[in-house]
């Protein structure tokens, strides 16, 4: 059939177009003093380039539905909130780095393929809980992320400026540019992972077991590349998807394209857009836009979403139950997950369906410091995981990955791991202007006890 026809029976079964959103509550979205700024830099948005091509979106949706099948396993990983000002080779080295390390240490664990999806080249606006916040006695908007307005206490950097939507934009493409001309040019190669040692990591406790690891894998590549006498075509290359929050509907909206021979709609600004908990409405905006869109989506669920929302989502965003095309994201926190996880892994089951399960063991375990600090836990943080994974296999369900808040640099914003941080540490480097994220040991670490759970 020819595709123009295909395309407009698929749009009217589906009553939806890349703005029908706007027909719906859109919450968590700035308001912009000028809208005609707005429109113009959303116009500019809609003719560039896309970032990602529905090649790669399609070939990481398969690979989603192969993890959801338990033939490999997934590490999310990122920033709560990127920067602008940290989109530099060293800081985007750094991130590679301590995903590629994790992503090794996994693969020897689960004994499977690693899909590596950074929260990354695009993961610039931040839901917030309040619109408002007081700051020394004036109040002022909430930072937002920096695709939406600025963290400094002043009402001139915190009012939403719709040019930041093509400065983010831009970035997300310097970044996505980089990432790619690395893991091109051999940085993420096997055989040389000294190109990701990270200067600080020399001492760290977990040193000695993530290199005997490292020998252990290079010795096998070069076992195997013996044996075939010519390199381990493909085995020894590393890929990176990118995922962000899609929060920004005017942003999203933007990158939302047909392309050539494909009858679908999709967001081309990442691989794997996610719902964020606090935009999952089943009438609202957000899940509106994501329906439509023809990317693998990932949802955040947790206290929010009892059983039988959760299935209401799924019949609106999966209704063909299509492999790979929903991933739900548990975030319950150490406490809750025990009695909160089951029912919707029961439900969901019932239902006969199979989605991929990630733990995102960050977001239920966040709390603060006497001294204003927020923070997160290290034994928090391994316990909800730890759980995740005894909760699934005791209800013949599994765990397909893992979703992470962290960062190369050394940081001190969680508390806990072997190095035992405390709450009086984390003045010393804590950078972070959203959530906490684990630091380079901490990541680590948390990496080699998960490849543990996996090895059981
Ligand atoms: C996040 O992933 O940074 C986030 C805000 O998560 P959640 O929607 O689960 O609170
Ligand atoms: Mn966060």
């Amino acid at each position: 059939m020819h595709v123009e026809m295909e395309r407009a029976m698929v749009a009217s079964r589906r009553q939806w177009a890349p703005d029908s959103w706007s027909g719906h509550s859109a919450l968590q979205q700035p308001e912009y003093p000028n809208l005609p700024v707005l429109q113009r830099a959303l116009a500019e948005l809609s003719n560039l380039p896309p970032l990602v091509t529905s090649w790669e979106v399609v070939a990481l949706k398969e690979q989603l539905a192969r993890a959801a099948a338990g033939q490999c396993f997934v590490l999310q990983g990122g920033d709560c909130a990127e920067r602008f000002a940290d989109c530099s080779s060293q800081r985007i080295a750094n991130q590679l780095k301590i995903l590629i390390q994790m992503s090794l240490v996994l693969v020897q664990g689960a004994r499977k393929p690693v899909v590596r999806i950074g929260r990354f080249a695009g993961q610039y606006a931040k839901p917030r809980s309040a619109d408002y916040e007081d700051v020394q006695g004036v109040r002022l908007p909430s930072y937002r992320g920096d695709l939406i307005n600025r963290p400094e206490p002043t009402l001139e950097a915190r009012t939403p400026d719709p040019n930041l939507l093509l400065r983010g934009y831009e970035r997300a493409a310097l970044t996505l540019n980089f990432i790619r001309a690395l893991v091109k040019g051999g940085f993420a190669d096997l055989h040389h992972p000294e190109y990701w040692d990270l200067d600080w990591t020399k001492h760290s406790p977990q040193a000695e077991e993530y290199h005997n690891l490292l020998r252990s894998i290079t010795d096998s590549l070069r076992f195997m590349e013996n044996i075939l006498g010519a390199p381990a075509g493909g085995s020894d290359r590393i890929d990176f998807y990118t995922s962000h929050e899609a929060l920004h509907l005017g942003y999203e909206q933007a990158q939302t394209r047909q392309v050539p021979h494909r009858t679908g709609w999709y967001n081309l600004s990442t691989h794997f857009p996610w719902i964020g908990i606090r935009t999952i409405a089943p009438d609202g905006a957000h899940v509106e836009y994501m329906r439509g869109i023809d990317n693998p989506i990932g949802m955040k669920v947790g206290q929010a979403t009892p059983p039988d929302m959760l299935l209401k989502l799924m019949d609106i965003l999966d209704p063909d139950r299509e492999p790979g095309r929903l991933t739900l994201i548990h975030r319950f926190g150490a406490e809750k997950i025990a009695a909160g996880l089951p029912p919707l892994v029961e439900a969901v089951t019932a239902a006969g369906r199979r989605v991929l399960w990630i733990c995102d063991p960050m977001h239920g375990n966040t709390k603060s410091t006497s001294s204003g600090y927020k923070t997160r836990d290290f034994g928090e943080i391994e316990s909800e995981l730890s759980q995740a994974f005894d909760i699934h296999a005791r209800l013949g369900s599994h765990l397909g990955g893992v979703h992470i808040e962290l960062t190369g640099e050394n940081v001190t914003e969680c508390t806990g791991g072997a190095r035992g941080l405390n709450e009086h540490d984390l003045h010393r480097a804590y950078e972070t202007e959203v959530d906490p994220r684990l630091n380079y040991e901490q990541s680590l670490e948390l990496a080699l006890l998960v490849a543990n759970k996996l090895r059981a």
